[in-house]
Formats: C-alpha cells, structure tokens, sequence
C-alpha cells in the first residue's frame, strides 16, 4: 500500500521520502507472502459488500498502473474457476448464496459462469473429467506480487522519490512532513491496537508442463484454498486463516492439507518441487475491511487491508489520494469539514477520523 501511494504522489509531482523498514524486495512484507489473486467475486462468500466493491473497481484499475510501471509484471485476467470434490457438493451450494448474496443481479449474472461436463473439460482441460462441476468467475485476475514490488521500487526511484530502506518508523519519532502517510500494515499495532495478525500460509511449488491456465478455488472444509499458476511453472498454494499472530514457520499439518488439496486437484502436483513454505500475518481490523483513517492534523493511516490487498489497492489509493488534495490545500481543516467530504465520498465508511489522536 505504501509503494503505491508513494509512486503515485511521486509521479503526480509531490516530493515522496518512503521509509520502510524492510529492504527494497519488500521480502519482509505481508505483501510478499501474498499470492496476488485479484478475486472480488470469490471474496465476496467472505467478506462485505465494501471489498467487492472496491475489488471491482481495483480490477480495472490494475493495468493502466502496471503499463506505467519501469518493469514488466505478470497480470492476468482470465477468470478463476472454483471447482469441489463430490463430497464438498452441500459446501459448493454454500459457497455459490453466499457470494450472490454480496453481490448486484448484475453481476451475478455476468460474472459467475456455472459449467459441468465436457464445457468444463474444455474450459480447463488440465484438469481432465477429474471435476463434474464448477464455476466459473470469468473478471478475475491475478498479479505476480514479487515483480510488483520491485515495479514500484524502481518506479519510486524512476520518479526521484527518497528511499530509506532498513529505517523503522515509530510513532514518537515520525518522520517531518507536509503529510505522513502510514501504511506499516501489522508494524502500525503499536499505534492501531485495534489491528491484529492473522496468520496465513502458502506453499511455492514448480512444475513443467501441467498447464492449469488460471487460478482455482478448491472449496475446502476449513479455508479457502486456491492454486494461483505464475509464469515459469510456478504455483502458489495458499492459504490457510488463523487466528494467531505466530510467524514461525509452515506447520506440518497446514503443509500436508495444502499439498494434498494441490495432489487432489491433479496428480502432476506429486513431481512438483517444493520451492519455499512462508508464513506472514494479515493486517486485520475488529470489522474485517480497510480504513482510511486521519488524526486531524498531518497523518493519514491506511491499514486493515487483511486478505484483500491487492485486490483492493488501487481503489483505496484513488480515494486515499482524492483526501490528501484538499488536506494539502487547507481545505479539510477540521473534523466537520472532513465530515462534511467524507459524506460526498463513494464510500464514507472507508474515512475516519484516528481514535487515538483526537483532533483539536
Ligand atoms: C498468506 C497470505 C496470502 C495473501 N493472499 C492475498 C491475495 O491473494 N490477494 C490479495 O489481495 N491479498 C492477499 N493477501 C493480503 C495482502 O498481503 C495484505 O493485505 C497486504 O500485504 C497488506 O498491505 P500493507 O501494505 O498494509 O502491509 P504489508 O504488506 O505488511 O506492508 C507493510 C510494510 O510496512 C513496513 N513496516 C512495518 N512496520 C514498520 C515500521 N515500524 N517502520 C518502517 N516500516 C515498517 C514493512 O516492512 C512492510 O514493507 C495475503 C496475505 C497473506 C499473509
């Protein structure tokens, strides 16, 4: 979120100084962890309105901001299908009123694609006649997150933006600005007590030639488990969701289920190698969604991005952006004049003001 944001007010003329942390591949981030799946539809079985909502908007944002990237990034939007055992059929029903239900008629209609039989065979032959049933969410993309990263670190420097690797921010000593903008994801806790961790895992494998042309959703028992096919025989499969702060390493049992549900969905996954088992934590508020939240004076905070952060990014730096103009101009000086333009917004409920910083 921050690179974003940096890059972004960077190449729109502001003077940007990033402090992170973390070195310049951003291998210490949550960010880093991700898989990059870009799926409101799916998403939205788990989560409000809001995320769909600024996950469609996101979608359509993502390639005019890769274009302008210095280097190159894996973006696909090929759909993803989300396929179940036959003993899972009750979850699949499930599954399929949930995300209708957080969804418009509209997109309903367009944007899950029910398929059986030989049209699905065809649709993903990889996976053989091994699936009866699926559905299919045709808008849904993915990004690589590793070479995004890296984009917008060049992209930051390419627009003159001081970088300041290996610095950590805390909140006694902030760094001088016009505006600070704090996108520290779980590091904001110290300050955010309302965050928390949930910790996810994911397995990096790679394969030769199983040619699964788009990310699947296996409807799984206790989490939403996917296999996200990256460029060079590459697949991420993820994630486990628990509620726990540990970032120690993969546990043997999320191993086997995650590899097993990999191994169900095609047996090609037995010759795969195992690449890396990484372990990070989700930065989560009390109600699962993003805020955009000011302390009246010269700080604005991002954060609570959880599960969705590439997949809400782009929409939420749009708004973010669409906030710091007038605060910059000295035209949001107050809480009512911030009251008064967050009403205005698309989505008031993504604003508000830092609870432990009252303004005055
Ligand atoms: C297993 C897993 C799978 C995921 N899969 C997806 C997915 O498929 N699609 C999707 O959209 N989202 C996914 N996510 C969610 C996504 O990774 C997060 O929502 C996103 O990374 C949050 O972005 P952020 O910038 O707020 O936090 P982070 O990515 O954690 O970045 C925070 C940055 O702040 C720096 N920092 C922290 N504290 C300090 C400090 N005190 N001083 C200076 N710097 C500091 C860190 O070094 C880091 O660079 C996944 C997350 C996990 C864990």
């Amino acid at each position: 979120m921050g690179r974003l944001m940096g890059w972004q007010l960077a190449r729109s003329g502001y003077r940007v100084a990033l402090y992170d942390r973390g070195d310049a591949t951003g291998a210490q981030a949550a960010a880093w962890v991700a898989a990059g799946m870009l799926a409101p539809f799916a998403e939205a079985a788990l989560a409000e309105v809001l995320i769909a909502e600024l996950g469609i908007e996101s979608l359509a944002l993502w390639p005019a901001i890769l274009a302008q990237l210095p280097e190159p990034v894996f973006f696909q939007r090929n759909g993803t299908l989300v396929v179940w055992h036959a003993a899972d059929r009750a979850q699949a029903q499930l599954f399929e009123q949930s995300m209708r239900a957080h969804l418009s008629a509209d997109l309903q209609q367009t944007g899950i694609v029910k398929l059986q039989g030989p049209v699905l065979q065809t649709a993903e032959p990889a996976l053989g006649t091994r699936f009866s049933q699926a559905l299919l969410l045709p808008h849904e993309g993915q990004l690589d997150n590793r070479q995004l990263l890296a984009a917008l670190a060049a992209g930051l420097a390419q627009h003159k933006a001081e970088l300041h690797w290996g610095v950590t921010i805390d909140d006694l000593a902030l760094p001088v600005a016009g505006l600070v903008i704090d996108c520290r994801g779980l590091g904001a806790q110290p300050s955010w007590p309302a965050l928390r961790g949930v910790r996810g895992e994911v397995i990096r494998i790679q394969v030769a030639n199983l040619g699964l042309t788009r990310p699947l959703r296996l409807l799984h028992p206790r989490y939403p488990l996917y296999i996200a096919p990256k460029e060079n025989g590459i697949y991420v499969i993820g994630a486990t969701e628990i509620e726990s702060e540990d970032q120690s390493a993969v546990s043997v049992r999320s191993a086997l289920e995650l590899l097993s549900a990999a191994f169900s969905v095609h047996p090609g996954f037995g010759e795969a190698r195992i690449l890396e088992l990484s372990t990070q934590c989700r930065p989560t508020l009390p109600d699962h969604q993003p805020a955009i939240a000011w302390d009246g004076a010269r700080v604005l905070r991002i954060n609570g991005l959880s599960r969705h952060g590439y997949l809400i990014a782009p929409a939420l730096c749009q708004q973010a952006l669409a906030m710091i103009e007038p605060l910059l101009a000295g035209t949001i000086t107050d809480v009512d004049a911030f009251e008064a333009w967050r009403q205005r917004t698309r989505w008031p409920t993504l604003f508000q003001t830092f609870p432990l910083h009252p303004i005055g």
